[in-house]
């Protein structure tokens, strides 16, 4: 499907797609990308991609790609130059924020910009405008996974890394279906189990999942039951101890709330969760809870566990992510190679630019807060702006900020390189916000369901046509060089942020002329922390760095928190993200998802990923191959549950929540399997008949704000 023959030369640079981070090199040809192949010097991916990855140049030369600014006249679009837009936004910022003060715009970024968009646009708003009303997509995928780490270690993102694969032999997969969402990591799984007989993988899903294929143990369990499940496993480790009492002793804490527990409390508290208490709703034979457990937990072993969106995508998110921490605490098996717990990362750049650099609304650079004063002042003086200026106020998170654009509370919407007319849950209410509110929307392509509600679009540069740095999820920071020109007048968004900051009479504080100055300035506010980032030359030579890089000349770091691997360690362990060095294990109780299944939806809906596709699909949907694999989306149930309503493969099924419906072709015998009473919809269709997320709900985790995407209930009628 590439021409690597015509190649006449291979730029490196990382995938655009998911959070594995795949490196690539990227074909040119007369000024154009004509071919990429998987950069077999980069530790990720070795070499390897996935049909996506492969497909990357097909993305570049569409015929909706947007090669001018446009602006909303009288309804309809018209082309105009980047400086009336760039006049126009401008103007529209400053009327608001003189008129109904600085929380009356915001900024909505996207965990596919590169680290230097999001620094600049961090400190466009809240530095110089003075509000803090900008977050980004990642609050959808991962905010879960931040709460959960800092609220167990103090400290954001994961203490391993991928190379843990090739050390653990068993793997606890929850929440995760790696084979689509994560398919190159998969393989390095699939590697270890075909290369090593003693390796086990234990899969847990209420869906049947072509990760599940892989499984030695599979657990179909009741959507929404993990947190029980979770604490059952923890009160089997410690009735049959199989506990590290030395490193529960030494290096953790119990919790429930503020409360301080003891070892004994605790134990009483998971009474509640024995085996045979909670198999009836769970659904799951004690004895199985019983055998993952040990196998979890046994002293000969390296465990390493792996989740994402079905863990972090609800409201009890944040404790979710709380509990797999427990079952590593308890053992004892983490902070050694192939013991950990691993967050997957959704998007290639969400931890890299959104929570590195801070750009959701309650964060500042390298894991700092607004709320703490410290920190507004470290980053007010790199800044060069009064640190009176610093709003000590959370801004609107995700569902918070189209609220407020729904409420008209949010007068003037900046959307940079994400596609929340689509992807937003309980879509018709935001979507009606996102056209009242003065929006301007950062696109490649047009039209997209958010484009389509904007008033200014901006033609913004793609993967390659501009430099700069993606973070993965294994915290490896990796350059990707700019390969070819954007076509028409298409510009790096980081240009059109600087150009509108300008006109805001802040050109003093943007003073960049290349992506290094913006890098080194962002590098100065981790220096002094514990997630120290490489210079920038370093980038550009090598495949990948994984912070902390201490020292700007030494080596990275594969394992947070352990000496000899953390360079902040000098001996054993240390969470010093808390002030004793202790994590906690915390107290956690099961609780039901917000909407529970009843007699009018009785069914469990879920939504997910495919490998063909990407997020809302503007660019998968670009490539033909991809297209043609997959051209629209499809409701996929049971055997059972099709009979209960009458309906066959590929006829069309009407799916209604108390806020919406939609329409999608059934898939009986698709490659998942939901249990009974649970349906599955992949979210990525751009038609609004099949639009899912006018069915999903907004409840969100009262910690971490992360909307409760996968569980609502449903009501299913042939069509
Ligand atoms: Fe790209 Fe992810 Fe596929 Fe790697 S696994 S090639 S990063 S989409």
């Amino acid at each position: 499907t590439t021409s690597q023959h015509d190649a006449e030369k291979w730029v490196k640079g990382v995938c655009r797609y998911c959070g594995v981070g795949c490196g690539v090199l990227a074909g040119v040809s007369k000024g154009k990308i004509v071919a990429v192949k998987g950069d077999p010097e980069n530790t990720v991916n070795k070499g390897r991609l996935c049909v996506k990855g492969i497909l990357l140049p097909k993305i570049m030369d569409t015929k909706d790609r947007l090669l001018q600014p446009m602006v909303k006249k009288d309804g309809q679009f018209v082309n105009v130059s980047w400086d009336e837009a760039l006049d126009l936004i401008a103007t529209k910022f400053k009327e608001a924020v003189a008129q109904f003060g600085p929380d009356s715009v915001g900024f909505y970024g996207s965990g596919q910009n590169i680290a230097e968009e999001a620094y600049v646009a961090n400190k466009l708003f809240k530095g110089a405008i003075g509000t803090n009303n900008i977050d980004g997509n990642p609050r959808t995928c991962m905010a879960s996974a931040v709460a959960g780490y800092v609220s167990t270690f103090g400290e954001d993102e994961p203490m391993g890394a991928y190379a843990d694969i090739e050390q653990a032999n068993v793997f606890f997969i929850i929440g995760a279906n790696m084979a689509e969402a994560h398919p190159v990591l998969y393989s390095r799984l699939v590697d270890r189990k075909n290369s090593n007989p003693n390796v086990k993988i234990i899969v847990v899903d209420p869906r049947r999942t072509r990760t599940a294929d892989i499984a030695d143990i599979f657990l179909q369990f009741v959507p929404g039951t993990d947190l029980a499940l979770l604490n059952s496993m923890a009160y089997v480790i410690i009735e049959e101890n199989l506990v590290d009492r030395n490193f529960i002793n030494q290096h953790t804490n119990f919790m429930q709330g503020e409360k301080k527990l003891s070892f004994d409390e605790f134990k009483t508290f998971l009474a509640d969760y024995a085996p045979d208490k909670v198999t009836g709703l769970i659904d799951l034979p004690a004895e199985q809870i019983r055998e993952v457990a040990r196998l979890f937990a046994a002293k000969d072993r390296n465990t390493m566990s792996m989740w994402t969106m079905g863990l972090n995508q609800r409201i009890r998110g944040t404790w979710a992510n709380n509990l797999v921490h427990n079952l590593h605490l308890l053992t004892g098996k983490i902070c050694r190679p192939g013991n950990t717990p691993f967050s997957l990362t959704g998007q290639p750049s969400a931890c890299g630019s959104i929570r590195e650099v801070g750009a959701l609304s309650h964060l500042l650079p390298a894991h700092r807060v607004v709320a703490n004063p410290k920190h507004r002042e470290e980053i007010a003086q790199i800044w060069g702006i009064d640190p009176a200026k610093m709003s000590p106020k959370p801004g609107y998170h995700t569902i918070e900020l189209f609220r407020a654009a729904a409420s008209g509370a949010l007068k003037v919407l900046w959307v940079v390189c994400t596609n929340p007319g689509q992807s937003i849950p309980n879509l018709k209410t935001y979507r009606e916000g996102m056209e009242k509110t003065f929006m301007i929307v950062s696109e490649t392509y047009h039209p997209t369901r958010t484009s389509e509600l904007a008033d200014v679009v901006l033609p913004a540069a793609l993967w390659m046509e501009k430099e700069g740095v993606f973070g993965n999820g294994e915290r490896r920071t990796q350059h990707l060089a700019k390969a070819v020109e954007a076509p028409g007048e298409a510009k790096p968004d980081v240009w059109a942020l600087i150009e509108v900051a300008k006109r805001l009479g802040f050109g003093d504080l943007f003073p960049y002329k290349t992506n290094d100055e913006i890098w080194e300035e962002y590098r100065k506010c981790t220096i002094g922390t514990k997630m120290e980032l490489p210079t920038y030359d370093r980038l550009k030579k090598e495949r990948g760095l994984t912070w902390p890089v201490h020292d700007p000349n030494g080596p990275d770091t594969y394992i947070r928190y352990a000496a000899p691997y953390d360079p902040y360690v000098k001996e054993g362990i240390q969470f010093y993200g808390k002030p004793d060095g202790r994590a906690v294990i915390f107290a956690r109780p099961h609780a039901n998802p917000q909407e529970m299944p009843d007699a009018e939806y009785p069914f469990y809906l879920s939504t997910g990923r495919v490998l063909e596709h990407w997020h809302t699909s503007t660019m998968t949907m670009n490539v033909p191959e991809l297209k043609r694999a997959m051209p629209e989306m499809y409701i996929e149930l049971n055997q059972s549950d099709a009979e209960k309503i009458g309906v066959n493969d590929g006829e069309l099924v009407k799916i209604t929540s108390r806020r919406g419906e939609c329409r999608l072709k059934a898939k009986i015998n698709g490659r998942g399997q939901p249990r009974p009473g649970m349906v599955y919809v992949p979210f990525h269709d751009t038609a609004m008949i099949r639009m899912i997320n006018f069915v999903t709900i907004d409840a969100f985790d009262d910690i971490s704000k992360q909307p409760e995407y996968k569980i609502c209930a449903v009501n299913l009628a042939k069509a």
